[in-house]
Order: structure tokens, then C-alpha cells, then sequence
């Protein structure tokens, strides 16, 4: 398996620290309001590469954080808290909105086919961890106190800017729409634990050695990765705005703290823009899987759209472009339907496909090129059986859906007088259905009746009768 690792700049050969077992962390969403759909590209992406690393055969365990504390509006420590923003929005208590808001990601996940990771962990519930890694940093003088806060050192690193060697422009403390915060020593200084913010209404706070307090956003993924990982980390995941400050400062603390290199591999996934620009939470304005699916469009084709284009690539998002994806992907659909599943698998015939497949995953999660190997199986020489048979192994990494309701349509299948071209039609119908298109299913069905045929639906699909 070959993976670009931002850590390096470089594709490299992925050999994780322990020969079959590989660890994954996540950075979870900031439950302050719906994920938007670029949002979820990253977690279609990180997810197709947890399902790759299981197809080219290991196993992976893997963890995600939940952001219910402390991340503030600006990447550094400036800014308001998102989460007490958001909870002020609604009303509600920000540990209400955390739960409102961890459950509609869950159900975006599930319409998408995203595994939940083995592993979630709401940032709230390991504070314990936090405090003694600080505790820590401070004896090691990784960290000091100024005026109420714990302050990562970042000039007591030998690099510090090891994911990126934009230096100048990155430091938080010397952008212009930044706040400059006088207690850091050094601009790119960070806080681990806040006693002293100016949000004196922060809803949750903690006892610490230090005080009342909550923790910084960046030392929850280094306490939740090594709490539930262990202190080697094969791959951290996570979209490419969380390269700086978030990734760069968890490396600092991580292996301040200790004392050894942490994490081997950095996966980051480009951004999904708008027309206008990145597409973003905190601007307002922004598409969920809902909104999509209340257009008409089925959660796979935004799944298809994004596997379409590689994950290192900027996606640029617009309703022509999810409309092709969406052609597309009822092709696949009705293709896939019209294969009668006819014969015995042909194991050896079905090798070849499988290593073209797998091939493309290990180049670097190259989705597009293994989508070519599901087009060349359905042209393939091989009979029914084995085409369904590599599309269902194919799609335990997809995700796509390809194979579902193909058993509702076996009796129609089955019933040799319906020629193709109606079943075809009713197959379009049906999916126009689900994208809740009833002007076109409408269509479809006047269509099929004109001729000479009926179609009925049932409680596990349709069935197609002749008509009188
Ligand atoms: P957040 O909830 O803001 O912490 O973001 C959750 C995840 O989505 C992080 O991994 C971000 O890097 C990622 N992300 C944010 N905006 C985009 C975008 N426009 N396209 C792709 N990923 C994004
Ligand atoms: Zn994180």
C-alpha cells in the first residue's frame, strides 16, 4: 500500500508499527451544528481509507474524537467557542446541542455508508488524560503558565513546522485576523488549559492542578489517540485545514510529552469548495446529505460524486456536476440490476479484476481508477454469478450500495416474458422514486403502461405484470 504522508511530502510504502494491525485516529466534527457535505467528504475519503486498509487485508482499529469542548472560532485560541456559540444559538445547553448534533452526524454517516469508527470519544469525557499530559509538559518545561493559562512552548521543540514549511504566513500569533494574545511568549504558542479565558460563561469547566478551567481544543486528540491507540500512531487523518495549527501542535505536544516520535503517516483530504470558496460551518451558508436529499439527490451519488476525484485533489461542488454523478450512478444501478445472477462464481477468472481493484486502492486510495474496475467488470467475458460477486467485494470498500435490492427484483428477473427494455424502465422508476423524482416516475409508469405492461409496487420493491 502505497500513502502520500503530508509528514514526508512524499508517496510512501505504508508499513505500520505493528506488521498486521494498523491504528487510525480520526479528528472528529465540532458538534456546534450539522456537518456540512464537505465536512463529510473527509470522513467519505477517511473512511474508504480505513475499508482499503481492510480489503488489501489489514486490520484496523480506529479512533475519533467528538469536539464538545473548547474549540474556538479561529484555529488558534482566539476567538469565541464555537460550542457556547452554538448553544446560545439554540437555547439549549451546550452538552444538548453536543448530543443533537453527534446524532445527526451519526445518521449523515449512516446514509453515506460511513463506519462509525470503532472508537468515538466525546472530547468531555477524558479530562483526567489532558491534565496529566500537561502535568507533564509542564515538569518536562514544555509548557509554563501565564496569567491562568497552560501555554505550549513551541521554540522548545528542535522543529516545530514539520507539516508545513510555510513558516511566516502560518504563525497564528503574526496573522492579521488574529487577536494578538500578550501572554505567549512565542506567537505560535498555544494553549492546553484555559483558567483564564474571557469567556467567563464557559458552560463546562473542570478542577485541575491549575484551577477552574477547560482544556485547549489540540490536547484532546493527543489524549484521546494515545489513551485508546496507544503512543505509536500509524495514520492520523483529518481535512487539510487541520494541517495547521491543529496537526502541527498535537505533533509538539504528543512528542513533548512522550519524549518519541508519534505518529508515522498523515492523511489529509483536500477541501470540497464552492463556486465561491471553501465550503465552511462557520460562514453559515452550507449544503447537508438532508438538504441533498430533499433536492431529490440519493446520499450514494454525493458518495459517488466525491470517490469520483482523488482525495488529494481540491472538489469543486456544484449542482451540474452532482446532476452528472447523479446519471451516473443510476446508470451503474440499473446496470448492476439487469445482471442475472446465472452460473458459478469463477474464482480464477475473478483474480484479475480483483488485483486491477486492488491496485488502484494501493496507489495512494486512487477511487477513480478502482471505479474503472467496476465498469470493466460489468463488461466483462464472466458469467452473472462472479460479476455480482466481484461487485459486492468491490463494494465493501465503495460503499455504494451497488448490490442493495437486487434480491427484491429476483422474481421479476425471473420472469423471462418482461423484455429488457421495461425492466430497464421500471428499474429507472424505481430509483426515481427513491430521489423521491415522482414527476419521473410518473412518467416511467405511463411509459411502461403504453407498453402493455403493469407495474405494481410491493412492500420489497415492484413487480411487472403483463398487461391485459
Ligand atoms: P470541524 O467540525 O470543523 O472540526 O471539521 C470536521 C472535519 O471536516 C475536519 O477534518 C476538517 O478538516 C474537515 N473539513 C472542514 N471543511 C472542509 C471542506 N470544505 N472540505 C473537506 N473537509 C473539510
Ligand atoms: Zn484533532
Amino acid at each position: 500500500m502505497k500513502l502520500y504522508n503530508t509528514l514526508t511530502r512524499q508517496v510512501e510504502e505504508f508499513i505500520p508499527h505493528d506488521k498486521n494491525n494498523v491504528t487510525m485516529y480520526t479528528c472528529g466534527p465540532t458538534v456546534y451544528h450539522y456537518a456540512h457535505i464537505g465536512n463529510l467528504r473527509s470522513y467519505i475519503m477517511e473512511d474508504v481509507l480505513e475499508k482499503s486498509l481492510n480489503f488489501v487485508g489489514y486490520k484496523v482499529k480506529r479512533a475519533m474524537n467528538i469536539t464538545d469542548v473548547g474549540h474556538l472560532s479561529s484555529d488558534g485560541d482566539t476567538g469565541d467557542d464555537k460550542m457556547l456559540k452554538g448553544a446560545k444559538r439554540e437555547n439549549k445547553t451546550v452538552l444538548e446541542i453536543a448530543k443533537f448534533y453527534t446524532d445527526a452526524f451519526k445518521k449523515d454517516c449512516e446514509k453515506l455508508n460511513i463506519k462509525w469508527p470503532e472508537i468515538v470519544v466525546p472530547a468531555t469525557t477524558c479530562i483526567d488524560e489532558y491534565i496529566s499530559i500537561i502535568k507533564t509538559l509542564l515538569n518536562k518545561n514544555y509548557a509554563y503558565i501565564s496569567n491562568g493559562n497552560i501555554y505550549f512552548d513551541v521554540s522548545k521543540l528542535k522543529e516545530y513546522y514539520v507539516l508545513t514549511n510555510q513558516k511566516n504566513d502560518m504563525i497564528v500569533g503574526a496573522r492579521e485576523d488574529v487577536e494578538e494574545d500578550k501572554d505567549k511568549k512565542n506567537p505560535a504558542d498555544f494553549v492546553l488549559w484555559f483558567t483564564k479565558s474571557k469567556f467567563d460563561d464557559q458552560e463546562l469547566k473542570w478542577e485541575s492542578p491549575w484551577g477552574l478551567g477547560y482544556p485547549g481544543w489540540h490536547i484532546e486528540c493527543t489524549g484521546i489517540s494515545i489513551k485508546t491507540l496507544g503512543e505509536y500512531l500509524d495514520i492520523h487523518c483529518g481535512g487539510i485545514d487541520n494541517k495547521f495549527p491543529h496537526h502541527t501542535n498535537e505533533i509538539a505536544q504528543s512528542e513533548g510529552y512522550l519524549g518519541h516520535s508519534w505518529c508515522k503517516y498523515w492523511f489529509h483530504v483536500e477541501h470540497l469548495n464552492t463556486t465561491t470558496g471553501k465550503m465552511s460551518k462557520s460562514k453559515g451558508e452550507f449544503l447537508t446529505v438532508s438538504l441533498l436529499e430533499e433536492k431529490g439527490y440519493d446520499p450514494m451519488v454525493y458518495r459517488l460524486f466525491c470517490l469520483q476525484s482523488h482525495y488529494r485533489k481540491q472538489l469543486v461542488f456544484s449542482f451540474d456536476s452532482l446532476d452528472m454523478a447523479k446519471s451516473a450512478y443510476n446508470k451503474l444501478i440499473n446496470k448492476v440490476r439487469s445482471i442475472e445472477n446465472v452460473g458459478d462464481i469463477e474464482i480464477e477468472k475473478s483474480e484479475e479484476y480483483i488485483i486491477q481493484f486492488k491496485k488502484a486502492l494501493e496507489n495512494d486510495i486512487n477511487t477513480s481508477l478502482a471505479l474503472t474496475s467496476v465498469y470493466d467488470v460489468l463488461k466483462a467475458d464472466i458469467n452473472g454469478a462472479t460479476k455480482l460477486y466481484l461487485l459486492e467485494k468491490f463494494d465493501t470498500v465503495l460503499g455504494l450500495n451497488l448490490l442493495k435490492n437486487k434480491v427484491s427484483e429476483n422474481k421479476t428477473e425471473e420472469n423471462s416474458d418482461i423484455p429488457q427494455n421495461v425492466k430497464e424502465l421500471a428499474e429507472e422508476r424505481k430509483i426515481a422514486k427513491q430521489n423521491k423524482d415522482y414527476n419521473k416516475a410518473d412518467i416511467l409508469r405511463n411509459e411502461i403502461t403504453s407498453l402493455g405492461y403493469i407495474i405494481k409496487d410491493t412492500k420489497d420493491g415492484y413487480e411487472i405484470i403483463k398487461g391485459a
